[in-house]
């Protein structure tokens, strides 16, 4: 079976976690903790670090952080996973979709404006696959109507748009460690920031809202979002080997471009923008017009042959669990629609061979001409 996604652990991830077993320090509580926030915020250029229990959660505090709340307007991409949205409902507050772009996947920046309204209080900017959103554009609108900005690095950890750091735009940006992203700490998310206030707020947040003066007395709910030592003791090591896992990631897309360029029936993803290269979180493509088979059953054949691979993310819109709720009635999103019709993506892990990409190949060539 070749996995969709299998992590690498290269590095001094077993030192480390046994420095927390033979100390006892396992809890939040150890020093590993402090030494991966301050390590990671540097590495993306930020000041402050709060490490987390996954990205999920890092998105729950970002958007309680910043006091969203019942009623007010937030906007963000159609395509995507579920965590951005789910958070500002949470809150009580409205998500409000834009589509994509269909050569990066992207949010589709030019569409931002004309969504903007009274109740409009930030833009949830997600970085989806490989390529970072336009930032400019979104910088100048946050300015332009006070807005504030909470971005979604969860798949970006080393990427740069037009060379600054991916996570360095964000009044607050956050970050997952789960192992298909670029480093893990098997279940793990950070909030990163430049002001120290919100950096405590979050702190404060992800801990119950204890405060240090009165042990056990709450002015505000918060939650244990709290990462552990052991996590942050992985994510320590896989810090350290970053910009390998990088290189490899790029290896991959490299590989499977080359492999995969000559079957016509499908759509392989731009290699680079004005602003960036694709960093290849997943490796994803899309069946065109050409393709004489549905998405499911693609991956059905491929899952004959022992090749892993996901779908695209189901569109915001079309969640059962929204409309429910009553949001995005009749709205459409053609784009986002296409990509979760049309697309999907191969085992592109970081312990993936070159030999099994090289098996991935010649299935698809076998099954697609
Ligand atoms: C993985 C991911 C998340 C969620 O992170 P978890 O750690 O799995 O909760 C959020 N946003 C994006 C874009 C992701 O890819």
């Amino acid at each position: 079976m070749i996995p969709v996604n299998t992590p690498l652990f290269s590095g001094n991830e077993k030192k480390y976690l046994m420095e927390c077993i033979d100390t006892g320090r396992i809890s939040s509580e150890g020093p590993f903790v402090k030494k991966f926030e301050k390590d990671f915020s540097s590495y993306v250029n930020r000041r402050y670090g709060v490490a987390v229990a996954n990205g999920s959660a890092a998105l729950d505090i970002a958007v309680q952080a910043l006091n969203i709340s019942k009623g007010d307007e937030v906007i963000m991409p159609a395509f995507t996973i579920i965590s951005p949205a789910a958070s500002v409902v949470r809150q009580g507050a409205v998500p409000v979709l834009i589509d994509s772009c269909s050569d990066t996947w992207n949010m589709d920046v030019t569409q931002i404006e004309k969504k903007i309204t009274k109740k409009t209080v930030a833009i949830l900017v997600v970085h989806i696959y490989g390529f970072p959103v336009d930032m400019d554009p979104i910088l100048e609108i946050a300015q332009k109507y006070k807005l504030k900005i909470i971005e979604d690095a969860a798949e970006m950890h080393g990427q740069t748009y037009k060379g600054k750091m991916c996570g360095s735009f964000g009044h607050l940006s956050i970050f997952s460690f789960y192992p298909n992203k670029h480093i893990t700490t098997g279940e793990g998310g950070m909030l990163v920031t430049d002001d120290q206030s919100l950096a405590e707020r979050c702190h404060a947040l992800k801990n119950l809202c204890f405060i240090p003066e009165k042990r056990f007395v709450h002015h505000e709910l918060g939650w244990n979002y709290r990462m552990t030592n052991l996590q942050a003791a992985i994510g320590i090591a896989q810090l350290e080997k970053i910009e390998m896992h990088l290189a490899k990631k790029r290896s991959v897309g490299k590989l499977y471009h080359k492999l995969l360029q000559d079957i016509d029936c499908i759509d392989l993803p731009l290699i680079k923008t004005s602003f960036a290269e694709n960093i290849y979180w997943v490796f994803g493509i899309i069946l065109n017009k050409k393709c004489k088979f549905s998405v499911d059953q693609i991956i059905e054949i491929l899952a004959k042959n022992n090749i892993g691979t996901r779908p695209f993310f189901y569109p915001m819109h079309l969640q059962p669990v929204f409309k429910k709720m009553g949001f995005f009635k009749r709205e459409r999103y053609p784009v986002a629609e296409l990509l979760f019709k049309r697309g999907f993506y191969l085992p592109s892990g970081l312990g993936i061979k070159d030999e099994e990409i090289n098996i991935v190949s010649s299935v698809l060539h076998k099954v697609l001409q």
